[in-house]
């Protein structure tokens, strides 16, 4: 027996996908994200792309927020993507993919969006990540409604995204036309 040899023992890294709007990124995606890269050993925030849904932010806008909140975590990256999200992970050939729920409502949603996946991609596996209950009634939808009618966003969203929030709507109505003062 020879006791010098070292054994070989092959890692895979396992990495995965959290796609999603961040339109904007809230303290609620941002929990999903903490949480998702402490299980994996790499996560890659994806950004969606989608010139048929209007986003207050473009997507440039969208991946620099959330590299600005995930610059301390090193095994985490942002990306943009215009494509179907089974695509995304096929190219990378990456098989996990995450998405956070928040309760029964979502959860129906979500559950039909995985099996949509699971059609176009068999081999992909949806993780949910239940919400923290600090953040259960957080989304992205209301918290750009409270901002355009300049209320306080400071405990939904990170400080750099609050600011981000107010820059938009500091010249604009809350229709998101101009402010008639
Ligand atoms: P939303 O406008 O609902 O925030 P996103 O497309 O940006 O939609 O969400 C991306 C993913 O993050 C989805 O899986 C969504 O369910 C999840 N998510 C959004 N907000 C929260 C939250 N407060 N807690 C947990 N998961 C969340």
């Amino acid at each position: 027996m020879n006791l010098f040899a070292k054994p070989c023992i092959a890692y895979k890294m396992i990495k995965a996908v959290f796609p999603g709007s961040f339109d904007p990124p809230s303290l609620g995606h941002l929990n999903i994200i903490e949480r998702a890269s402490a299980l994996f050993d790499e996560l890659i925030v994806v950004v969606a792309e989608n010139p048929g849904k209007k986003c207050l932010f473009s997507p440039a806008e969208r991946v620099s927020l959330l590299e600005r909140l995930v610059r301390d975590r090193k095994n985490v990256s942002v990306v943009s993507w215009g494509g179907l999200i089974v695509e995304f992970l096929r190219e990378k050939d990456i098989r996990i993919l995450i998405r956070g729920v928040r309760g029964t409502s979502d959860m129906s949603y979500e559950f039909e969006l995985s099996m949509w996946n699971k059609a176009l991609a068999p081999k992909i596996e949806t993780i949910f990540l239940t919400t923290d209950p600090r953040y259960l009634v957080l989304r992205s939808s209301g918290i750009r409604e409270v901002a355009a009618f300049g209320g306080n966003i400071d405990a939904m969203v990170p400080p750099p995204v609050a600011e981000a929030l107010r820059g938009k709507f500091r010249d604009r109505g809350a229709d998101g036309g101009p402010r008639i003062v």
